[in-house]
């Protein structure tokens, strides 16, 4: 198989789109930190249903790493990557380097306020903010026609959504459903991080939110149904449940104690030893 086409430098990823929207083609984007999984290549398939031409960006952004977090673990093997890339027909792969994209001075972040604060972005403080500047800066960089991004990372992908709409960036934001292993862990590049007794309980971070959103279907109310759920992940042996919550799907809003009156999203984070799980489910509204 030939070798992925990659670039390095924005100039020159910016030179291959404009000279394929010169010829007519169009173009979608693919943002990843690498260490490529079947979640990735399946909004790889989705970007090519959606764009004659894809590609794909790897970048572990050291942004939206906390103090105390994985940036140096954090998995890395582009050769591997690019392999799998190239058997999905992806196009082209920008992988640039820190300082390509954080060039000496750098001074400019993107904040998303109340989306960006909550959840994740109340436990992990300056996440939020490391992914809207690099998102930012990555479709203004491709200037593709769409951008996909995985429902794995439920709030990531409404605080993309929230920017593009706030910043005018001409992008359309495509969603991709998780991918999930056969016992319903969704996949994710940290899941090499846990070890054999930590992988047997991970699933059930699923199975909780799948029982959570069924008994919100029947008309639960849900702080009970939240209270349920993190009590069910510490007896399955998760160490500590950051989060479990029904919120409003779209800008994740809080809702009311009570059974829900609207669909929900849940969405939580467990932890197993120091490896956060997040996961999250669609959760429909009771028939009236
Ligand atoms: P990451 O490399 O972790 O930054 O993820 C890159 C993109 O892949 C993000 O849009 C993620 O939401 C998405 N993604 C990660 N895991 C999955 C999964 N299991 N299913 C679908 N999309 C995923």
């Amino acid at each position: 198989m030939p070798a992925l086409a990659t670039v390095r430098r924005v100039a020159d990823l910016r030179a291959q789109v404009h000279a394929w929207r010169e010829a007519g083609d169009t173009v979608a984007l693919v943002p990843t930190m690498g260490a490529l999984h079947e979640g990735h290549l399946s909004l790889v398939r989705l970007a090519r249903r959606e764009a004659r031409r894809v590609v794909v960006s790897l970048f572990v952004n050291p942004t939206q790493f906390g103090a105390g977090e994985d940036f140096s673990a954090y998995p890395r093997d582009e050769a591997r990557d690019s392999a799998l890339l190239a058997g999905e027909g992806c196009d082209l792969l920008f992988a640039p380097s820190a300082e390509e994209m954080y060039p000496p001075g750098f001074a400019t972040t993107v904040a998303v306020s109340g989306l960006g604060e909550e959840l994740e972005g109340a436990f992990r403080p300056g996440h939020f903010a490391g992914v809207a500047t690099v998102v930012t800066k990555l479709l203004i960089q491709a200037g593709a026609n769409a951008a996909v991004f995985g429902e794995k990372d439920y709030q990531q992908l409404q605080l993309i959504r929230r920017l593009a709409r706030d910043l005018d960036l001409p992008t359309q934001i495509i969603p991709g459903p998780i991918v999930r292993e056969g016992d319903g862990l969704a996949l994710s590049s940290r899941n090499v991080y846990l070890d054999p007794d930590q992988r047997r309980i991970a699933p059930a971070l699923h199975a909780v939110l799948v029982s959570a959103a069924s008994a919100l279907a029947l008309g639960a109310a849900v702080s009970e149904c939240e209270a349920q759920a993190r009590e069910a992940l510490r007896t399955a042996g998760f160490d500590a449940v950051d989060y479990v919550e029904a919120r409003r799907p779209d800008d994740l809003h809080r809702l009311g104690p009570g059974p829900l009156s609207e669909p929900a999203r849940l969405l939580a984070v467990a932890r197993l030893g120091r490896t956060r799980l997040l996961d999250n489910l669609a959760v429909s509204a009771p028939r009236a």
